[in-house]
């Protein structure tokens, strides 16, 4: 175990309070992430609280303790430490997260993204797991923290979904022998899949409609794009969680190497989300050239509009980058 990790360890002992992040828009990881550690702190007789810019999203509310995630609020949060989860950089927390948690000094960053720049005064980045559920799964075995039910199932929630129900490339031997010990410790495997996988609103269905009304393959049938526009959005009155992992059904094309989901936001901001099927392909490096990050093999960027810009500005880029790959 290095000084850091001990460090960490020493940290969440010898204090009382925390407040755990995690960044805009979460996903399974990022709210599995909250609620692994936290419950696994309060188990161990620890104050806990959890906050996101965005709240809870209605596809994660089955989620056991999912009702203690907090938006942030107006009064600040007196807490002995701030653990900020799978966040890439401290801009993705949100503002009123970071102004809520402005007076607490200690800071904390555990993450998987190797764009992380390590914001925390401690940091553990281990971008060789593919979830921050996992690098907690393993800090609780090592520090030795409980694991009460709802942490044990968070965990594998944020696992799951980080790894495309275990398939991604990431996906390590630890990720099974983790999930194996899982189900030994009563996780019901038929229960949460069914939970996470096979309980979509028929929003979700709508938009796959509209998204494939819009599907383009270019660049030698290697790039695949499809995109969301407000009109769509307000039509089919979509939320922001209804489009996760639906960029996994372009992805699956035969002979596409990147694909690209466009998605116009609220503000005139484009939310670009990139996934890439060959190593060799750096989705986070191109992402990065826009102002955005994450992982090689799915990354993200917010950036300007208008839309048909911001469009052929990354689809140019992506093309460039292949065809550089390739050579
Ligand atoms: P998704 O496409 O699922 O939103 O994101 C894929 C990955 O890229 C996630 O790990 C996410 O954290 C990262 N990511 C998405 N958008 C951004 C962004 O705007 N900036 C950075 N730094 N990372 C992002
Ligand atoms: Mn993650």
């Amino acid at each position: 175990m290095n000084e850091t990790y001990a460090q960490i360890r020493q940290w969440l002992e010898s204090h009382e309070s925390f407040v755990l992040l995690s960044h805009v828009r979460p996903d399974g990881d990022a709210i599995g992430s909250q609620l692994a550690l936290g419950f696994a702190l309060e188990a161990a007789g620890k104050k806990v609280r959890f906050i996101n810019e965005d709240g809870l999203p209605e596809n994660l509310a089955f989620m056991a303790g999912s009702e203690r995630i907090e938006t942030p609020p107006d009064e600040a949060v007196v807490a002995d430490v701030v653990i900020a989860l799978d966040t890439a950089t401290r801009q993705r927390l949100g503002e009123k997260a970071l102004a809520a948690v402005a007076g607490c000094g200690k800071w904390i960053n555990i993450d998987h993204h190797k764009s992380n720049p390590g914001y925390g005064d401690l940091n553990w980045i281990d971008s060789g797991s593919p979830a921050t559920g996992q690098i907690l799964y393993q800090m609780i075995r090592a520090f030795g923290l409980p694991l009460p039910a709802e942490s044990r199932d968070a965990i594998y929630v944020a696992v799951s979904t980080d790894t495309g129900s275990f398939q991604y490339a990431g996906t390590t031997a630890e990720t099974y022998e983790m999930a194996a010990d899982l189900v030994r410790c009563g996780l019901e495997v038929g229960k949460i899949n069914a939970l996470i996988y096979d309980n979509h609103p028929m929003r979700r269905v709508e938009l796959m409609r509209a998204l494939l009304n819009t599907l383009e393959v270019r660049g030698k049938g290697q790039v695949a794009t499809w995109l969301l526009s407000q009109q769509t959005m307000q039509a089919l009155g979509v939320r922001p969680e209804d489009s996760e992992g639906l960029i996994d059904i372009i992805r699956a094309i035969q002979g596409v190497i990147v694909a690209v989901f466009f998605e116009e936001l609220p503000d005139g901001k484009i939310r670009v989300s990139m996934r890439s099927k060959d190593l060799r392909f750096d989705a986070c490096k191109v992402c990065a050239m826009f102002g955005g990050g994450g992982h090689s093999l799915a990354a993200g960027i917010r950036m300007a509009g208008p839309m048909a810009e911001a469009r052929e500005r990354v689809l140019s880029a992506v093309e460039e980058e292949l065809a550089a790959s390739a050579g």
